[in-house]
């Protein structure tokens, strides 16, 4: 590729708001066979909404959102940050926290006025031995309308469930049709549930899906599907996906993320329009063609 080429490209791109650091990103770009996208930030808006406050016999549904906002004050997931939203906009007295501790892909624990308080996915409450059947119909019909339950313990006893969900990007679905229609393989990758993922993947037409994943293992899943010859595209937003966009033979970052993945990143979609990706690849395509 000659350097006067890729100036070109890599000026023609930013103009679209796609940032691409170094020629390298734009010379791969047109051979990549696979994509794979996170689902929350990514193909959703990343800014999620309290629809569900399920409560567990003896529980009230301010007491249950009071502590649960209490615990995620010091969180920066966008869960958390939907729960404390909606206390605030509901104008409750929160208990003072005392203690906090994010569990990547998991929740959090932490302790808020003289309480214990576990919120999270199944998965924690299964490490403090806490059962969820009372609640799982109601997460259940959470999930299924594409929302991510998460479930609340107080003092070591099931207290409620709460459902957060976020709104699919308007432009996920047309980015993903075009995607398709180069040829290449769409993923989703999400430590999310599998229900949740699926509801979410078939608005936006993907049908490979691999949920219920832990921070740690996205990278892997990348890696895998690399040693399986695929030349492999990540877009992600979260402090979660930096290894997984850092393992791709491409990575791509919404501009609206956080600055982990950004830097993990060759690309940068500024507005985090995800046709963006399909751009990066016409582009590729054009420089690479007029270098020969
Ligand atoms: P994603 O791949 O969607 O960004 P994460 O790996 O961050 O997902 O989280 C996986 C799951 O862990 C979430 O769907 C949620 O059930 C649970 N979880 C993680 N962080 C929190 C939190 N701060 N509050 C409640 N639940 C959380
Ligand atoms: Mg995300």
């Amino acid at each position: 590729a000659t350097p006067t080429a890729i100036m070109v490209g890599t000026g023609k791109a930013a103009e679209l708001g796609i940032l691409i650091s170094g020629g390298e990103a734009l010379e791969q770009a047109h051979r990549l066979t696979t994509v794979v996208l996170d689902k929350t930030g990514t193909l959703t808006r990343g800014r999620p909404g309290v629809v569900h406050l399920g409560t567990a016999a003896g529980v009230g549904a301010d007491e249950l959102l009071a502590y649960a906002a209490a615990a995620e004050t010091g969180s920066e997931h966008p869960l958390g940050e939907a729960v404390v939203r909606e206390a605030r906009e509901r104008g409750l007295a929160l208990p003072a926290a005392e203690s906090f501790e994010a569990v990547p892909g998991h929740g959090v624990e932490a302790r808020a006025g003289g309480r214990a308080v576990l919120i999270g996915n199944p998965a924690l409450m299964r490490r403090h031995g806490i059962g969820t059947g009372e609640l799982e119909q109601a997460a259940g019909a959470v999930a299924a309308e594409g929302g991510t339950p998460v479930y609340v313990a107080l003092d070591g006893r099931l207290a409620g469930v709460i459902g957060v969900a976020d709104e699919i990007r308007p432009e996920s679905r047309e980015a993903v049709d075009r995607l398709r229609a180069l040829g290449l393989d769409v993923w989703m990758l999400t430590g999310d549930n599998r229900v949740t993922a699926e509801v979410v993947a078939r608005k936006v037409g993907i049908d490979h899906v691999i949920a219920d994943v832990r921070p740690e293992d996205k990278a892997a899943r990348v890696a895998a599907l690399r040693e399986g010859g695929a030349i492999v595209a990540m877009v992600g937003d979260g402090i979660n996906d930096a290894p997984a966009l850092a393992t791709a033979d491409l990575g791509i970052a919404i501009g609206t993320g956080t600055d982990v993945a950004i830097a993990a990143s060759d690309i940068t979609l500024v507005g985090g329009d995800l046709r963006g990706i399909v751009s990066a690849i016409d582009l590729s395509r054009r420089t690479v063609s007029t270098i020969k």
